[in-house]
This record gives structure tokens, C-alpha cells and sequence, in this order.
């Protein structure tokens, strides 16, 4: 059960700044549409840090970056412990929305605005940290800044990424830290805890008419490569019990991963085969060569090492399997997990229990400090689109809700147990 004083810091949330800041945020690379184009390290990008740093300044808050250009925005606490976090991003893909990332930065600062006006003291500092290049369309990959924030030697491969126009990582990241020359370089401190708070991104909310989510982690995913082989040959002479048809052997590997897929839990599962590509790619010859790819998430680690072997199993002389990517389901920390369900309980708030399918900063964060998240609805499950939305009741709740478990976690002298 929250204290007095987390419940405080909660009730203190303002829904009508929240939306204000919210407005205000999405005017710096704001599109007709109504959505908004503000890629990571963007001259729209870097005027929305300079009005954030601003802001910062008015709360009284210190502001820190660091080699990989993130943000952390520091309310002081009592004592010099190790912060609570909370924040996201403010980059957006080419055509996204207001609220993917933004909404858990502004709503993390609207949590120290809360406690600035119910002139409340924490023990420790409370910090929003704002993650560079989270969405990975302007340099890949994504989740940039929190990666290089968690382990530091993978900034040096990132530096000679480049992005459309031939513009290196290092050279926009040096354009970011001469717009700021004032701001101290930190780098990565112990954290007490993390605490992410984003759009859901799907329609599982929604659907369950329920405004708040508690994350327990983020779905593992591999993708896989599969080449199927056969004899490109005249579709209108080759007899049908002399093809090596590759597009049949193909569709019968997808039917057989689908009908075992079906075995599998499947709230969590996510089967994808979305790339296809088939040569010669003509009407009237047999498929000679078919490669298709796989998208495979869940979040049981068992689950993924059973598919596994499925895969394996399917290779053979005219099959070829390669796994080309691999990234374990992350679990969020259940000590978090727990303090969450006892604030939004608190605040009479119903909520799920939700695992991501996408990913998030909070996922490399995990390996940090003990870590999670909340979820709010997506209406219609829309992202990465001008039409993404949220009920603003819902925004204002899930700011509550983080309000609660930020002062709750800041006044713990012990902290979580990692
Ligand atoms: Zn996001």
C-alpha cells in the first residue's frame, strides 16, 4: 500500500498541463496531418531538447547528457542516492504520432511538475530520462540510446551508421553536443529503478475496456531465414509428379509451422511470414527458388527454444534455416511489478497484466537496474501513424499511476532489490 505522501504526489497530477505539454511537444516537427516527423538527432528534434532543457530549468531540475546525446533531467533528492527513473523518447518515426515515447517523457515530467507543486521532498532524486533514437528510422537500430547508455562500447560500432543522406551518427551527435555546450556530460550512474510508462501500441486495452497496464516483460523474438529449393521448369509441359515445385515446399513448411504454432499458448504468440521472395517470380514457371522469412515472438523463453528446434528440424538438402536474429524475452522486475498493482489499487484504477510485443528503451534498462512499465489504451491498437490516440482520462490516470510509484520508490531508503 502507497504512503500518504506517494497518494499526494498523485493526486497533485494536472490533466490539463499534461495535455498542454503534451500540444506543446508535438508542435516541433509537426506535420498537416497532424502527426508529427521529428527523427532522432532532427533540427525539429534538437528545438524540441532546447525547449524540454528550458522547462527543466524553470522545475529547478539539473540536466545531464551523455555521449550517446541522452537526457536526463534530475530532480534533487534529500540525499545523493542512486535515482528513481522514469521517461522514454521524443523522436517519432518519419510519419508517426504524439504520444509514441513523448507521452511517457511528458508524463514523467508532469510528475515532477506535481511534486514541484505539492512541494514535495523526496529522499532520493527522481530523473526523466529521454532516449535517443528509440524508433531506429533515421539510424538504425532502434533503442539506440539506451543500449549505448547500458553498454558503452556499442556507441563506437553505432558512430559510422549513417542515415539516407550519407549524414553519420557522429556527425549529427556532434551537431546535438554543440547546440548544448553547456549541458555536463554524466555517464552511466546506478539507477534505483526504472519505470517506462507508454501507449500499448496494440488494442488489448482497448478491448478489455480497461485504462492501465501492468507490463511483466517483453516478448523474446527470433527472426528466422528459410530458402527452399527446387527446379525452375515450364509450367505448362513439367507433369505434376516431376516438379521440384520450391513455392510448394514452401507453402507446405508455413502450413506445418502454422498447425504447430496452433499448440502453442497463444495470447503471447506472434508468427509472421512477411517477406517472400520467389525466382524466377513468373506466371508460368515453377518456382525454382523461394526464400520467405519468419517473425517469431513469445515470452517464454521455453517456448522459443521449442520453436527452435522445430526450425531445425525442417532444414534438410533442399531446405536451408538460418536464424537471423535473436533477442530474448526480457521480465520485468516483480518486486516493480507488485508496487505498481498497489498504487493503481490505491488510486482505484483497473488494470491488466500485459506482456509487450514491441519493443522499448525498457528492455535494455533491465539490464541496469531493476526495471518495468505501464501501459495505457491505444485506441484502435494505431501507432506509428498521425491517427494514434489515447482518451485523455487514460493519459491522466497512467501519469497518476507513475506519479504513486516514482514518489513511493523515491522515499525508500533501501530501494528494490536488484
Ligand atoms: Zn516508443
Amino acid at each position: 500500500m502507497p504512503d500518504a505522501i506517494a497518494l499526494r504526489a498523485a493526486d497533485a497530477i494536472s490533466q490539463q498541463r499534461l495535455m498542454d505539454r503534451l500540444a506543446q511537444l508535438a508542435r516541433f516537427g509537426a506535420l498537416e496531418n497532424g502527426g508529427v516527423d521529428r527523427q532522432a538527432l532532427s533540427d525539429a528534434e534538437l528545438d524540441a531538447r532546447a525547449w524540454l532543457i528550458d522547462w527543466a530549468c524553470t522545475l529547478g531540475c539539473e540536466v545531464f547528457t551523455d555521449a550517446c546525446a541522452n537526457l536526463f533531467i534530475r530532480r534533487a533528492g534529500r540525499e545523493d542516492l542512486p535515482p528513481v527513473v522514469t521517461g522514454s523518447h521524443i523522436d517519432t518515426q518519419p510519419g508517426g504520432g504524439n504520444l509514441d515515447g513523448c507521452y511517457g517523457v511528458m508524463a514523467g515530467m508532469e510528475c515532477l511538475s506535481a511534486l514541484a507543486a505539492a512541494g514535495i521532498e523526496t529522499l532520493r532524486p527522481i530523473e526523466v530520462a529521454v532516449w535517443m533514437n528509440e524508433e531506429g528510422s533515421r539510424f538504425a537500430p532502434g533503442a539506440m540510446g539506451s543500449s549505448a547508455f547500458v553498454q558503452p562500447e556499442r556507441l563506437t560500432d553505432y558512430l559510422s551508421h549513417q542515415d539516407a543522406q550519407g549524414i553519420t551518427l557522429a556527425d549529427a551527435l556532434t551537431r546535438c553536443h554543440q547546440r548544448f555546450p553547456a549541458l555536463p556530460r554524466r555517464s552511466a550512474v546506478p539507477m534505483a529503478a526504472f519505470i517506462e510508462l507508454h501507449i500499448e501500441q496494440g488494442p488489448v486495452l482497448e478491448q478489455a475496456g480497461l485504462p492501465l497496464a501492468v507490463v511483466q516483460g517483453i516478448q523474446g523474438v527470433r527472426w528466422y531465414q528459410v530458402t527452399c529449393l527446387g527446379q525452375a521448369a515450364h509450367a505448362g509441359t513439367t507433369p505434376m509428379a516431376d516438379r521440384q515445385d520450391a513455392m510448394t515446399l514452401a507453402r507446405r513448411i508455413v502450413s506445418q509451422l502454422e498447425q504447430r504454432a496452433e499448440t502453442l499458448p497463444k495470447d503471447e504468440l506472434r508468427l509472421t511470414f512477411a517477406r517472400w521472395e520467389v525466382e524466377p517470380n513468373a506466371i508460368n514457371t515453377i518456382a525454382g527458388r523461394v526464400t520467405f522469412t519468419l517473425d517469431f515472438r513469445h515470452a517464454d523463453p521455453r517456448v522459443l527454444a521449442e520453436f527452435d528446434r522445430w526450425m531445425q528440424q525442417i532444414a534438410a538438402d533442399n531446405v536451408r534455416v538460418e536464424c537471423v536474429f535473436n533477442n530474448p524475452p526480457v521480465a520485468f522486475h516483480s518486486q516493480l511489478l507488485a508496487q505498481q498493482f498497489a498504487c493503481s489499487d490505491a488510486l482505484n484504477i483497473k488494470t491488466a497484466t500485459l506482456t509487450s510485443g514491441a519493443f522499448h528503451d525498457a528492455m535494455h534498462l533491465a539490464s541496469h537496474c531493476p526495471t518495468s512499465m505501464f501501459f495505457v489504451p491505444s485506441h484502435k491498437g494505431i501507432s506509428h501513424n498521425p491517427a494514434e490516440y489515447t482518451d485523455p482520462q487514460y493519459l491522466y490516470l497512467g501519469a497518476k499511476a507513475l506519479a504513486c510509484c516514482l514518489t513511493e520508490l523515491a522515499n525508500q531508503p533501501t530501494g528494490v532489490t536488484p
